[in-house]
């Protein structure tokens, strides 16, 4: 058991809809948040973020730090996806270990497993097939984290987990068309269509693949369970168990809110992997279920977009 209370704890990445959930998350926690922006510190210069972990010594770091992006974002940049990932990581993984952090959790996606792995995918089908082409430059450079993570403690004996959430989705999200995962994408052209009084949505693809949803709050819930209970090498799959097709989600979607017209489909949009359910057995086994329903979770997001984006 690691116990966070009176401790310094780095979340790295707090700007981004998993970082910051995690922040809000540790308000409970008798914590010390630390952060650092992009002026104090661009993590993917090593110099720059080990200067900064040197002054500002955390004990714990939750590393949610990324490049992120949907399945074109990712097609488009592979380059920046691979590298600032790569370097993001490796910089404060190697920096925490110089300073001696006690404990890191490095996260990362459902996206490092197989194109075909058996469905729900356990932990143990990583590096068992050929990745989704359309993100393994995201893929690999997630895969060498939990790998970096694991060879600290076996090397050094660091105290370094790692974390693979599901598909995402909550407040903080990117609503960007070209650049979003489905959930926003969806909930933004619902809710456009509506306002214009359009007679129909676009949806990229078949609408047949199926995908896995947990929001984000449920996520930081998670991980702030893994670091105060899990201590091993291997990575821990943070998921709800369950899938929906992008079809059902859509419908879900225009019904939360509000729009009664046509699906449209794109088939010159890509499909991406057919089916990407993960086991959560893992980490049930641990003591932790999630308690955001998609319903739910959803209605919360389009409260959150109407406030904030819309
Ligand atoms: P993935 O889970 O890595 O494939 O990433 P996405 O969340 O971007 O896409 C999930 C699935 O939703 C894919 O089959 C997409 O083709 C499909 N999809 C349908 N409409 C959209 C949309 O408007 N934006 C995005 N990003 N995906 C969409």
């Amino acid at each position: 058991m690691y116990d966070l209370s009176g401790k310094r704890v780095w979340v790295a990445g707090h700007r981004g809809m998993v970082g910051s959930a995690i922040v809000r998350r540790l308000q409970a926690e008798n914590c010390e948040v630390l952060t650092a922006s992009r002026q104090d510190a661009d993590l993917r210069d090593q110099a720059a973020t080990t200067a900064w972990i040197e002054k500002n010594r955390p004990d714990a770091v939750f590393l949610a730090a990324a490049k992120v992006g949907g399945i074109l974002a990712n097609d488009t940049f592979p380059a920046d996806f691979l590298y600032d990932n790569l370097m993001i990581e490796a910089n404060i993984i190697n920096g925490a270990h110089k300073v001696g952090v006690e404990k890191l959790m490095f996260l990362g996606s459902s996206c490092i497993y197989p194109k075909f792995a058996p469905q729900p995918i356990t932990e143990d089908a990583l590096l068992t097939g050929t990745l989704e082409p359309t993100n393994e430059w995201y893929a690999i450079a997630k895969i060498a984290g939990i790998k970096l993570s694991d060879a600290y403690r076996k090397q050094h004996g660091s105290d370094f987990i790692s974390g693979m959430p599901t598909n995402l989705y909550g407040p903080g999200d990117n609503f960007d068309l070209n650049s979003s995962h489905v959930m926003p994408a969806l909930i933004r052209k619902a809710h456009e269509a509506k306002l214009s009084g359009a007679p129909s949505i676009t949806v990229w693809g078949t609408g047949t693949p199926r995908r896995e949803f947990l929001h984000v709050d449920d996520c930081a819930d998670a991980c702030v369970h893994l670091m105060k209970t899990y201590s091993a090498a291997g990575h821990v799959n943070i998921g709800s168990g369950e899938d929906v097709t992008i079809l059902e989600l859509t419908k879900l979607v225009c019904d939360v809110v509000g729009f009664t017209g046509e699906i449209v489909h794109d088939l010159s949009k890509p499909d991406g992997t057919p089916r990407k359910l993960m086991s959560a057995d893992k980490l049930r086994s641990m003591g932790w279920a999630p308690k955001i329903g998609l319903e739910e979770g959803v209605a919360a997001v389009y409260q959150w977009f109407l406030a904030n984006k819309a």
